[in-house]
């Protein structure tokens, strides 16, 4: 890991290895731990930062790339942003939103959620989070405490590129991934896409299905007749797999376990997705 470490942290500002005097007097400290940096600039092994006296930390590598992606955004002021790629039911988005901004400011300090600093950008008056994601990916739990911040954050994972940024120029690779490429970035967060979802939201009912003699039979059917009793039911393998109004089934709800299926067939309105239609992927 201590070959990764090229960046060390002086007066605030990141350094590369080939610009410190050897040893303790590069006057570097790490940028994840802020713990003392030595230079190692030997004959026999590439030229590297370790920490003094200690293990390397873990952040380390995560922390330095976050710090140079900061440096590529504030010199370009502009980043590239990715569609809006999400999912209601069965089906998954694609809303195209793809463009390049213009960056008033970014900043880098301690973020609330992860143990390595974070990136924000400022562009026309709005703040939007970057998390650059190259040895630690973000778990289940806290992705869903970003979201429920309610923040618009970005997520630009490098894993897949983790020996290219470790080995070579991290440099070439993030103003690749910042400035034209959005490949590898994605929203964990964005307001549009809580908007839109509660719009689809909106357009959707939840049906109960109910097992009888191996079928399953989904209640209240809006488009089958009523029975004497004011009451109609559809087979869900016949009938809905079929029917334009069914949005997704047969679902499991998490908290009685009981089976039910999402249709849109009560508002009636099969425009509404007829018209995300062209945005499926
Ligand atoms: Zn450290």
């Amino acid at each position: 890991m201590d070959s990764l470490i090229q960046y060390g942290l002086k007066n605030g500002s990141l350094v590369n290895i080939r610009k410190v005097k050897s040893g303790l007097e590069c006057g570097c400290i790490c940028p994840a731990c802020n713990h003392l940096l030595v230079a190692k600039k030997g004959r026999n092994r590439k030229h590297h930062f370790a920490h003094y006296e200690v293990a390397d930390c873990e952040y380390g590598l995560d922390t330095t790339i976050r710090y140079i992606a900061r440096e590529i955004l504030e010199n370009s002021k502009k980043m590239i942003l990715p569609d809006n790629v999400f999912s209601c039911g069965r089906d998954k988005y694609n809303y195209p939103q793809q463009q390049v901004i213009d960056i008033e400011n970014v900043t880098i300090e301690k973020s609330l959620l992860l143990p390595i600093p974070e990136i924000t950008i400022y562009s026309e008056g709005k703040a939007i989070k970057l998390e650059i994601i190259v040895t630690h990916d973000i778990d289940k739990r806290t992705y869903y405490k970003f979201r429920k911040l309610r923040i618009p954050t970005l997520k630009l994972d490098l894993n897949s590129l983790k020996a290219t940024i470790s080995s070579r120029n991290p440099k070439s690779v993030l103003k690749k991934y910042l400035l034209e490429d959005s490949s590898h970035t994605s929203w964990l967060y964005n307001k549009e896409e809580e908007m839109i979802l509660a719009e689809f939201e909106d357009n959707v009912s939840s049906k109960k299905v109910v097992r009888k003699k191996r079928i399953d039979l989904v209640e209240n059917c809006p488009v089958n007749e009523k029975d004497l009793t004011g009451y109609s039911t559809a087979d869900f393998a016949k009938q809905c797999r079929k029917c334009k109004y069914m949005v997704d089934g047969i679902l499991w709800d998490s908290d009685t376990n009981n089976p039910y299926i999402l249709c849109s067939g009560e508002i009636g309105n099969s425009s509404f997705f007829s018209e995300w239609e062209k945005f499926k992927v």
